[in-house]
């Protein structure tokens, strides 16, 4: 019983827990690991997340990871501003980006619509997009999100904002299967969906 834990214990099992797909079981096994390691490499592990919070912020132009003011990708004179990809987080961006046949740039929505937990438009960066088309040389937008309900329920949203716009809206082909994440597409499957994108 977790009741019968030392307090700091119990402390570190309550954390644990509120990690993705970890219970209980996962939270205990984790931290038997963790107490079981030399004292280096729970210091080597603390820095790293101390680390990460002082120094990793949202890159001000397209909201990917950061350590500076922009992310390497903006950074990066070779892309072609012209074309930029929206993504629903940053781990499906580089996705995209490690099929290696984009060369535009990025922008992360950092989520999806979804009414059900209560995630509207204005707690996205949707705003910040508009924004972005307005102010840089942009012609087309494409939408990489999912093709699950609350996926194309957001690139419908955008494409209703953009279009208004006299931007060339398109959304990637459905070579990814119905409710399934671009994160556990092969890059194959992204290059192809990219290559077969149709216009919204
Ligand atoms: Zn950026």
């Amino acid at each position: 019983m977790r009741m019968d834990y030392p307090p700091s214990l119990k402390a570190l099992l309550q954390e644990l827990e509120r990690l993705p797909g970890i219970g209980p079981k996962s939270a205990l096994r984790i931290a038997m690991f963790l107490l079981n390691q030399p004292r280096e490499t729970l210091d080597r592990l603390i820095q790293a997340l101390q680390k990460v919070r002082e120094q990793l912020k949202l890159c001000r132009r397209c909201f990917n990871y950061a350590e500076g003011e922009l992310c390497a990708i903006c950074q990066d004179e070779s892309r072609d501003s012209s074309i930029i990809c929206v993504e629903k987080d940053p781990m499906d961006m580089l996705v995209t980006k490690n099929a290696g046949i984009f060369q535009g740039r990025y922008h992360v929505l950092h989520g999806v619509i979804s009414p059900i937990e209560g995630i509207g438009p204005e707690d996205l960066r949707i705003g910040e997009l508009i924004e972005r088309v307005q102010t840089e040389p942009v012609r087309e937008v494409i939408l990489a999100l999912s093709p699950t309900t609350e996926g194309e329920a957001t690139s419908t949203y955008i494409a209703r904002m953009l279009k208004p716009l006299g931007l060339k809206v398109t959304q990637l082909a459905m070579g990814l299967p119905v409710g399934g994440s671009l994160d556990y597409a092969d890059q194959l499957t992204v290059m192809r969906a990219l290559e077969g994108r149709r216009e919204l």
